[in-house]
């Protein structure tokens, strides 16, 4: 486990943006890891966790979750027919991307008296096969959800097309924010986490490099 590694790199690019450590949360990808692996971050008091399969957050996270104070967070494409399950087990769901994937939520939320933090997954890249929703649609996408749904609208999410230098995404998905006034930005990953810092994250969702020896 490298998160005391990993916290000193967010801690050393927060200085150098002159930002405040502790405004700047590590979601821990617990992906493909077992429960296992997962132990030592709980054992060491880390809360933030992120997961993009229901069913594999199901069979994992139930117990530990049990056990560990934790705050799980959805992070991948979510099915309207796991809603119901999506909203019971996760605290933050961070890729809202549709008008009815959002109606869905906002319905399953009412059901299950769980009002849970939003985030609107945004398609910086305009790539097709990607999930999200198109810069230029994300203010009306935006009042629709908080407006007609009611749903709790936190802040964005964006995942940045892989040959791309990141930069001009981050500050993409930074500008739109400041234009909603949102607080919470989820963005920058193992490769390009202290970029998202500079850029504003508030959330930096990292997998590999918490798990994986860096490679000298
Ligand atoms: C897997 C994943 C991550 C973490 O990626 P790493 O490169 O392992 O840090 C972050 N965000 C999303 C949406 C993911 O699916």
């Amino acid at each position: 486990m490298f998160l005391a590694d990993i916290r000193q790199r967010i801690d050393a690019a927060c200085k150098n943006a002159a930002r405040d450590p502790s405004t700047v949360t590590l979601v821990a990808v617990t992906k493909s890891r077992t429960a296992q692996d997962i132990a030592p971050f709980l054992a060491a008091g880390h809360i933030a966790f992120g997961e993009n399969k229901v069913q594999e957050a199901q069979e994992k996270w139930p117990p530990l979750k049990e056990k560990y104070k934790t705050e799980l967070h959805f992070i991948g494409h979510l099915q309207t027919n796991k809603c119901a399950a999506a909203v019971a087990l996760f605290d933050v769901i961070q890729t809202v991307d549709r008008e009815k994937l959002a109606l869905e939520l906002a319905r399953e939320m009412e059901k299950q008296k769980r009002r849970l933090p939003c985030y609107i997954q945004v398609n910086t890249g305009e790539e097709e096969q990607k999930g999200g929703i198109a810069p230029q649609q994300a203010e009306s996408f935006y009042r629709f959800c908080t407006e007609e749904v009611g749903l709790d609208i936190q802040g964005l999410m964006c995942i940045p097309p892989e040959e791309d230098i990141p930069d001009m995404h981050f500050a993409l998905l930074h500008k739109i924010a400041r234009t909603l006034n949102l607080k919470s930005l989820s963005m920058g990953m193992s490769s390009d986490f202290e970029i998202a810092i500079r850029y504003g994250a508030s959330h930096v969702r990292i997998g590999n490099a918490l798990f994986e020896k860096p490679r000298a």
